[in-house]
């Protein structure tokens, strides 16, 4: 979608350190690390928030978590622990309208989350 700075990461528009690539996902460091490990899950389909989503997802997004998943095993956080965060809309702190999960480890993490 255009004007979507996920979209332009995707299309390598936008430079980002990336992670992983596949034909539906990609996975990049968030330039403002909010941990030692913090890497943004995105699919390649522009989706704006997870209240967009539909039935035909349901595969994209569990294929998101198992990329997680990868991740955090090759990023040696899989066993100390981390955390996947989907914010959804202004009010949980969702700031880029295109669909991601924040995979989170490195350090602990408390509970609630603020
Ligand atoms: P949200 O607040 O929407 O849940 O998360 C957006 C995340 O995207 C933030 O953690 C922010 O640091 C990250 N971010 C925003 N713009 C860019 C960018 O251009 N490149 C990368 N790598 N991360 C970005
Ligand atoms: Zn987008």
């Amino acid at each position: 979608m255009e004007g979507c700075i996920f979209c332009r990461i995707v299309a390598k528009e936008v430079q980002s350190k990336i992670a992983y690539e596949d034909e539906e996902v990609v996975a990049f460091h968030d330039i403002n690390p909010q941990a030692p490990v913090h890497v943004l899950i995105v699919p390649r389909k522009h989706i704006p928030t997870l209240n967009d989503a539909v039935e035909e997802d349901q595969a994209l997004l569990g294929k998101m978590m198992l990329v997680a998943q990868k991740l955090a095993k090759e990023l040696g956080v899989a066993d100390s622990g981390y955390r996947l965060v989907l914010n959804t809309n202004r009010g949980a702190g969702q700031s880029i309208f295109h669909i991601h999960f924040h995979l989170l480890g490195g350090r602990l993490f408390h509970w609630p989350p603020g």
